[in-house]
Protein backbone atom coordinates (compact mmCIF):
# COMPACT_ATOMS: atom_id res chain seq x y z
CA UNK A 1 0.00 0.00 0.00
CA UNK A 2 1.38 3.28 -1.19
CA UNK A 3 2.23 5.65 2.17
CA UNK A 4 -0.48 8.50 1.40
CA UNK A 5 -3.11 5.46 2.21
CA UNK A 6 -1.36 4.39 5.13
CA UNK A 7 -1.37 8.01 6.27
CA UNK A 8 -5.47 7.89 5.68
CA UNK A 9 -5.95 4.81 7.30
CA UNK A 10 -4.05 5.80 9.77
CA UNK A 11 -5.62 9.33 10.42
CA UNK A 12 -9.00 7.47 10.55
CA UNK A 13 -8.09 4.96 13.15
CA UNK A 14 -6.31 7.51 15.44
CA UNK A 15 -9.32 9.64 15.05
CA UNK A 16 -11.39 6.62 16.02
CA UNK A 17 -9.31 5.50 18.89
CA UNK A 18 -9.02 8.88 20.26
CA UNK A 19 -12.68 9.07 20.21
CA UNK A 20 -13.37 5.77 22.21
CA UNK A 21 -10.51 6.30 24.64
CA UNK A 22 -9.67 10.31 24.67
CA UNK A 23 -6.28 9.02 24.95
CA UNK A 24 -3.82 11.51 22.55
CA UNK A 25 -0.63 9.09 23.69
CA UNK A 26 -2.54 5.80 21.92
CA UNK A 27 -4.10 7.86 18.93
CA UNK A 28 -0.69 9.16 18.07
CA UNK A 29 1.38 5.97 18.73
CA UNK A 30 -0.99 4.29 16.27
CA UNK A 31 -0.64 7.21 13.55
CA UNK A 32 3.24 6.79 14.23
CA UNK A 33 3.39 2.89 13.46
CA UNK A 34 0.84 3.10 11.03
CA UNK A 35 2.88 5.26 8.83
CA UNK A 36 6.59 5.48 9.65
CA UNK A 37 6.46 1.21 9.47
CA UNK A 38 7.34 1.82 6.10
CA UNK A 39 10.70 3.23 6.78
CA UNK A 40 11.92 -0.27 6.90
CA UNK A 41 12.14 -0.20 3.30
CA UNK A 42 15.10 2.67 3.23
CA UNK A 43 17.41 -0.02 4.59
CA UNK A 44 16.42 -2.28 1.71
CA UNK A 45 16.74 0.59 -0.33
CA UNK A 46 20.17 1.44 1.05
CA UNK A 47 21.56 -2.83 0.80
CA UNK A 48 20.54 -2.61 -3.20
CA UNK A 49 21.50 0.81 -4.27
CA UNK A 50 23.88 1.65 -2.14
CA UNK A 51 23.94 4.42 0.50
CA UNK A 52 21.89 7.65 -0.93
CA UNK A 53 18.81 9.15 -0.60
CA UNK A 54 17.34 10.12 -4.04
CA UNK A 55 13.74 9.76 -2.84
CA UNK A 56 12.10 9.83 -6.46
CA UNK A 57 14.03 6.50 -7.06
CA UNK A 58 13.51 5.19 -3.85
CA UNK A 59 9.19 5.28 -4.26
CA UNK A 60 9.26 3.96 -7.92
CA UNK A 61 11.90 1.03 -6.80
CA UNK A 62 9.48 0.19 -3.94
CA UNK A 63 6.51 0.68 -5.70
CA UNK A 64 7.69 -1.21 -8.78
CA UNK A 65 9.22 -4.40 -6.97
CA UNK A 66 13.06 -3.55 -7.78
CA UNK A 67 14.38 -5.40 -5.37
CA UNK A 68 16.18 -8.56 -5.55
CA UNK A 69 15.97 -8.95 -1.43
CA UNK A 70 13.33 -8.21 0.63
CA UNK A 71 14.64 -7.76 4.53
CA UNK A 72 11.73 -5.35 5.95
CA UNK A 73 12.49 -6.16 9.19
CA UNK A 74 9.11 -3.93 10.79
CA UNK A 75 6.95 -6.07 7.85
CA UNK A 76 6.43 -9.41 10.47
CA UNK A 77 3.68 -10.46 11.59
CA UNK A 78 6.04 -11.89 14.43
CA UNK A 79 6.98 -8.30 15.37
CA UNK A 80 3.63 -7.15 15.51
CA UNK A 81 2.62 -10.24 18.07
CA UNK A 82 5.29 -9.72 20.44
CA UNK A 83 4.23 -6.04 20.55
CA UNK A 84 0.40 -7.50 21.62
CA UNK A 85 2.24 -9.51 23.99
CA UNK A 86 4.31 -6.76 25.65
CA UNK A 87 1.31 -4.94 26.01
CA UNK A 88 -0.97 -7.25 27.04
CA UNK A 89 1.86 -8.30 29.76
CA UNK A 90 2.36 -4.39 30.84
CA UNK A 91 -1.39 -4.05 30.90
CA UNK A 92 -2.13 -2.09 28.34
CA UNK A 93 -0.55 1.06 28.77
CA UNK A 94 -1.74 3.24 25.95
CA UNK A 95 1.29 4.04 23.83
CA UNK A 96 2.15 0.45 23.13
CA UNK A 97 -1.37 -0.32 22.61
CA UNK A 98 -1.57 2.09 20.07
CA UNK A 99 1.45 1.31 18.79
CA UNK A 100 0.47 -2.58 18.54
CA UNK A 101 -2.43 -1.47 16.85
CA UNK A 102 -0.96 0.87 14.23
CA UNK A 103 1.70 -2.38 13.31
CA UNK A 104 -0.98 -4.88 12.86
CA UNK A 105 -3.21 -1.92 11.01
CA UNK A 106 -0.35 -1.36 8.38
CA UNK A 107 0.36 -4.97 7.94
CA UNK A 108 -2.97 -6.03 7.37
CA UNK A 109 -3.18 -3.46 4.99
CA UNK A 110 -0.32 -3.96 2.99
CA UNK A 111 -0.95 -7.89 3.25
CA UNK A 112 -4.28 -6.93 1.33
CA UNK A 113 -3.03 -4.45 -1.22
CA UNK A 114 0.62 -5.91 -1.96
CA UNK A 115 -0.40 -9.02 -3.46
CA UNK A 116 2.55 -10.98 -0.89
CA UNK A 117 3.06 -14.93 -0.73
CA UNK A 118 0.39 -15.38 2.06
CA UNK A 119 3.28 -16.00 4.45
CA UNK A 120 5.47 -12.80 2.74
CA UNK A 121 5.43 -10.81 5.60
CA UNK A 122 6.78 -13.50 7.98
CA UNK A 123 9.81 -12.59 9.29
CA UNK A 124 10.89 -16.65 9.40
CA UNK A 125 9.55 -17.00 5.92
CA UNK A 126 11.38 -14.58 4.22
CA UNK A 127 14.46 -15.92 6.51
CA UNK A 128 13.76 -19.50 5.43
CA UNK A 129 13.65 -18.34 1.56
CA UNK A 130 17.13 -16.56 2.23
CA UNK A 131 15.47 -13.53 2.02
CA UNK A 132 14.72 -13.71 -1.86
CA UNK A 133 12.51 -11.14 -3.08
CA UNK A 134 10.40 -13.48 -5.24
CA UNK A 135 9.91 -16.21 -2.48
CA UNK A 136 8.15 -13.23 -0.33
CA UNK A 137 6.35 -11.13 -3.46
CA UNK A 138 5.86 -13.78 -5.98
CA UNK A 139 3.83 -11.53 -8.29
CA UNK A 140 5.87 -9.23 -10.21
CA UNK A 141 5.58 -5.59 -11.13
CA UNK A 142 2.89 -5.11 -14.27
CA UNK A 143 2.71 -1.63 -15.10
CA UNK A 144 -0.46 0.24 -15.82
CA UNK A 145 -1.62 0.50 -19.57
CA UNK A 146 -0.12 3.25 -21.29
CA UNK A 147 3.43 3.32 -19.21
CA UNK A 148 6.20 2.54 -21.16
CA UNK A 149 8.68 3.57 -19.67
CA UNK A 150 9.55 0.29 -17.30
CA UNK A 151 13.04 0.92 -16.34
CA UNK A 152 15.04 4.07 -15.37
CA UNK A 153 18.08 2.07 -15.77
CA UNK A 154 19.22 1.83 -12.24
CA UNK A 155 17.17 -1.56 -11.78
CA UNK A 156 19.17 -4.22 -10.56
CA UNK A 157 19.36 -7.15 -12.95
CA UNK A 158 17.48 -9.82 -11.06
CA UNK A 159 14.58 -7.89 -10.79
CA UNK A 160 10.89 -8.18 -12.63
ZN1 LIG B 1 4.20 -1.24 4.50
Amino acid sequence: MKGKHHLVVSIAGAAGIYTASRSAPMSLSFLAFGVLLDLDHWIDYWIEYGARLDVPHFFRAVSRKQFRRAFLFLHAWEGFLLSALLAWWSGWPPLLSGACLGWGSHLLCDQFSTKPSPWGYFLAWRIAGRFDYKHAFPVPYRPPPGDHDESDGRSPPACV
